[in-house]
């Protein structure tokens, strides 16, 4: 379940239960909100976030939980 609170979205990551926020520019906030409305694939939306930071807002992973799945890295916007 996706929070939108001003720029910050929220999810709860569904292997551990934790929330993760990311703050989004109002750019990025439009394209995300584009990409909720179907049809257009995260990256072409999103194109300036790292796979992490997509693949939060696309699943809601964490970016620890990622790690183990993924190795998709760390990113220091995720909190
Ligand atoms: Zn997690």
């Amino acid at each position: 379940m996706i929070t939108i609170n001003d720029n910050e979205v929220s999810q709860i990551c569904e292997m551990c239960g934790n929330e993760s926020h990311i703050k989004l520019t109002d750019e990025e906030l439009w394209a995300f909100k584009d990409y909720l409305m179907g049809g257009l694939l995260i990256q072409e939306c999103l194109p300036t976030l790292n796979k992490c930071e997509r693949e939060f807002l696309k699943s809601g992973y964490c970016a620890e939980c990622q790690e183990l799945l993924f190795n998709n890295g760390y990113t220091r916007r995720l909190y």
